[in-house]
């Protein structure tokens, strides 16, 4: 019998934990305390730790997995070489993503809310909802800081949440599935600007056959974005 290799799950080369921090995402959340019973116990976010003009930020819900949350070490589990999400990016924006262009992740609400895996959008996002008052400060924080050039969202809830902080969010719609079109829109929050579209949730996006025509749109833009020279167009 063939033995497994052990997952490499700390991959660590280019992550340096202290500047994971250093766009104002919180090492611990006092503010929403009195709102769960879950551990606060919150992943870091993910930083790449590359200059570059192409600053990538990639936002997406939460931080609670419902079998085992405790494994999420970082936002997005980006840190997992063979994670699911970070082989689907590698697979949509090309590997060399992680190389070269500055890529930071979070979430929206950056502490663990216990919820269902099979609860409702309207569910979702009521549990959801007084835990963003808490932490949008956060998150506004961090755009402020990072600077992204392009922003991608993950899920409805993610979408709806972060169309509520900018400063056109009236520009968006409301819905992923009017939202997204493929094309990327001008963000705006306060003075930074920034290219934007919410993304698929991955499930969706492998299965979403009616969205053929958007996707091939959205990846032709989101390459011609991440090669041209400008960050921030159409
Ligand atoms: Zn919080």
């Amino acid at each position: 019998m063939v033995s497994k290799p052990v997952a490499k799950r700390y991959k660590g080369n280019q992550i340096n934990k202290m500047d994971c921090y250093k766009f104002g995402y919180p090492e611990q959340c006092n503010k929403c305390g009195a709102l769960s019973n879950v551990e606060l116990k919150l992943p870091m976010p993910y930083y790449n730790n590359v200059t570059s003009s192409k600053k990538i930020m990639l936002i997406g819900q939460d931080p609670y997995i419902y079998r085992n949350h405790n494994r999420v070490e970082y936002v997005l589990m980006l840190n997992e070489e063979k994670g699911q999400l970070k082989r689907w990016l590698g697979g949509l924006f090309g590997n060399d993503i992680f190389s070269e262009v500055e890529l930071y992740a979070t979430n929206v609400v950056k502490c663990p809310v216990k919820r269902e895996p099979s609860s409702s959008l309207k569910r979702v996002l009521s549990l959801l909802r007084p835990y963003f008052e808490n932490c949008r400060d956060y998150l506004i924080t961090e755009i402020n800081q990072f600077k992204p050039t392009l922003v991608l969202t993950f899920g409805e809830p993610a979408h709806k949440l972060f169309i509520g902080i900018l400063s056109n969010g009236d520009a968006f719609e409301d819905r992923t599935k009017e939202a997204f079109t493929g094309e990327f829109k001008q963000a705006v929050l306060g003075d930074i600007r920034f290219d934007y579209s919410p993304c698929l949730h991955i499930k969706t996006y492998r299965v979403a056959e009616t969205y053929g025509d958007r996707i091939r749109k959205f990846k032709n833009h989101l390459m011609e974005k991440l090669n041209s020279g400008s960050s921030s167009s159409s």
